[in-house]
């Protein structure tokens, strides 16, 4: 198995697995903290199929393969490196932990970073997928105003979908909600969507239509066809964290049902020490500002954590029974200031510097 490692064949201190928004920033934090790192990415950020990144103060419709390049840029003037490829399990060594990746290489660091992100899953209907990020959304602060004022659909997908339907509201007054044989408003629900103008429509959505690779509308059983211009929908969102698994951090079912998430603590910290999570494959609902955000606090506390596990090494070394602190101070209870030659008991010749005073004091008392 091939060993990925430092110059001078040494560990590093801390290994990122995934190199989106929330992986770079960490590595840049923990570049400027002077600490060295490798990033371990497989290349498939959650919003490559976006035009452009939306709502990230200064950076307002840049590409995401233009940002993720920036911060890559950016990592890499602090020293971190980069390695192209999936990481497949994590394990505790007596270095820290062991990534595995799938080809087989290998690298250990004494922190470990999960910035893996989440998949979405999407509703398998004909013409979906194919439309997913340009005509089909899911967020609407992440294309919301792209869409204001448009013909909006709203794919019923689960209890989620009247709330999603009356967030869009907000960007358009001409919405409707397909329940698609997936939602089930209850009365209250009802009065909400009607107070609201947004059209229902029963029944399951059998196709997203298109034309020259621009969406066009849904189909619902009995071939009723509806023209919009985008189409929302829930998706189902699941951490790609199956690697920590083995260190006993399995995702888990998110409160609001929108999928499986890895829990994490204050900063990034897990239940596992020395393993720290961060952006969506621990918060479902952040945005790409919100990730980084994250990464710089994990990596924050990451390099916290490791300056704790120095500073108890330096610690015992000040205090270890041969350390230079404590022979010093061994030396000083036996031997005083003898030690030195300028002991101030009963002066001898010999001990007195030549040409001294004390010398010829000797010499006159003599
Ligand atoms: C269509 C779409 C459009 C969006 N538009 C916006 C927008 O306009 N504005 C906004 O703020 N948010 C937007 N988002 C949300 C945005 O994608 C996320 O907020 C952001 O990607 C989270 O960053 P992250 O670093 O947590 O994960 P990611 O960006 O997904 O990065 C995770 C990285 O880890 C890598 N990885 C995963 N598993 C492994 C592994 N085992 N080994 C090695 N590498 C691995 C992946 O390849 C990826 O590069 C959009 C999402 C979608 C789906």
């Amino acid at each position: 198995m091939a060993t990925i490692s430092r110059p001078g064949n040494t560990r590093y201190d801390v290994v990122v697995i995934g190199g989106g928004a929330a992986g770079l920033s960490a590595a840049v934090t923990l570049g400027r903290a002077l600490r060295s790192v490798v990033v371990i990415d497989d290349g498939r950020p959650r919003n490559a199929p976006a035009q452009a990144v939306h709502g990230f103060l200064t950076r307002e419709g840049m590409g995401p393969r233009a940002l993720l390049d920036a911060g890559r840029a950016e990592a890499e003037s602090f020293g971190a490196s980069f390695v192209e490829g999936a990481a497949v399990t994590v394990r505790r060594s007596s270095g820290g932990f062991d990534v595995e990746l799938a080809d087989g290489r290998s690298v250990t660091g004494r922190r470990i970073l999960v910035a893996t992100g989440l998949t979405d899953g999407l509703p398998d209907i004909p013409g979906l997928r194919d439309q997913w990020g340009a005509g089909v959304v899911h967020c609407p602060y992440c294309h919301g105003y792209e869409i204001r004022g448009h013909r909006i659909g709203v794919l019923g997908t689960g209890p989620l979908s009247v709330h999603q339907t009356l967030l869009f509201r907000q960007w358009s007054d001409d919405i409707t909600l397909f329940l698609n044989d997936r939602v089930v408003p209850t009365d209250e629900e009802w009065d909400r969507l009607a107070a609201r103008s947004i059209r229902v429509v029963d029944g399951a959505v059998l196709s997203v239509d298109t034309s020259d690779g621009t969406l066009t509308g849904v189909t619902v059983r009995g071939g009723t066809s509806f023209g919009l211009q985008a189409l929302a929908v829930g998706t189902r969102m699941e951490a790609r964290g199956a690697l920590l698994a083995p260190l006993g951090l399995p995702a888990q079912e998110h409160p609001s049902g929108m999928g499986h998430s890895l829990v994490g603590g204050p900063m990034g910290s897990t239940a596992a020490p020395g393993v720290y999570v961060a952006g969506n494959v621990s918060n479902l609902a952040a945005q790409v500002v919100v990730a980084a955000a994250e990464g710089m606090m994990a990596g924050a506390a990451i390099n916290a954590d490791l300056v704790e596990e120095e500073t108890a090494w330096a610690v015992d070394g000040y205090r270890g029974a041969f350390a230079a602190p404590r022979e010093a101070e061994v030396s000083e209870r036996v031997l005083g200031t003898r030690r030195h030659g300028l002991d101030d008991g009963p002066v001898t010749g010999a001990s007195a510097p030549a040409g001294s005073d004390l010398r010829e004091g000797v010499r006159r008392a003599g």
